[in-house]
């Protein structure tokens, strides 16, 4: 009798058990153990010392690492599910942090163009941002705003023309021409690097007079946290 249950135990591990999408080791958890334990190596500290820099930023690692390459993974190998996990964490950290901002929020994530959403298949910012407000405990408004113009990467592009770039990127989403938000807006993107995308992003709010408290993110480059650090 023992000998069949163990069978029956060990076949239904083996069932439920998935590979791990950051190192392909099986696993029954988002990640294996040892992927997990990188990643939270990449984990800042102390995320609220980032509030109130030039733009309000609550960010919950590094780019760099492990998580640098969960965030391509997500993206670019296609892999949705690695967004529950981080928007959690990120959630978590969040409700721990002694910002205190209160539940009256709006979490807006930054939106992809109609033509990436098409070739990526769902908007990453739009998944972490649903994972990390039911952890949060915030309402979620999906189309706060919306991507009008289709940037292109802006990588090795000067800060000026960055900026340019997005400069009328976006405009005011469906939900929020419809009724006017009376709370602010939380934003949500997967990375924060120059914060150009945010400012753009809370420029085209704030000309509908809907106030921007500032922008959550997963991850944010390492000359910000150690901008932060030293402090
Ligand atoms: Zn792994």
């Amino acid at each position: 009798m023992k000998f069949w249950k163990h069978y029956y135990q060990g076949l239904l591990d083996l069932f439920l058990q998935s590979q791990c999408p950051l190192c392909q080791r099986p696993t029954s958890t988002d990640f294996c153990t040892y992927c997990e334990k990188q990643l939270k190596r990449c984990q800042i500290a102390q995320p609220e010392k980032f509030w109130g820099n030039d733009f309000p930023l609550f960010p919950w690692g590094t780019y760099n690492g492990s998580l640098k390459r969960a965030l391509q993974v997500l993206k670019y190998d296609k892999q949705p599910k690695i967004a529950q996990p981080l928007g959690f964490w990120l959630g978590e950290s969040w409700l721990k942090s002694r910002l205190n901002l209160g539940k009256n929020l709006i979490v807006v994530p930054i939106p992809l163009h109609p033509n990436k959403l098409q070739i990526r298949g769902f908007n990453q910012a739009e998944l972490l941002a649903a994972s990390f407000s039911q952890i949060a405990n915030l309402r979620l408004e999906k189309s706060g705003l919306e991507r009008i113009s289709d940037t292109e990467a802006l990588h090795g592009k000067s800060a000026i023309e960055r900026r340019e770039s997005l400069t009328g990127a976006f405009q005011i989403g469906k939900a929020f021409r419809q009724r006017h938000p009376k709370a602010e807006v939380l934003l949500l993107d997967d990375i924060y690097t120059t914060g150009y995308t945010a400012l753009e992003a809370a420029d085209t709010l704030g000309k509908s007079d809907i106030k921007v408290c500032g922008i959550v993110a997963i991850a944010t480059s390492e000359i910000r946290a150690t901008q932060a650090r030293t402090k």
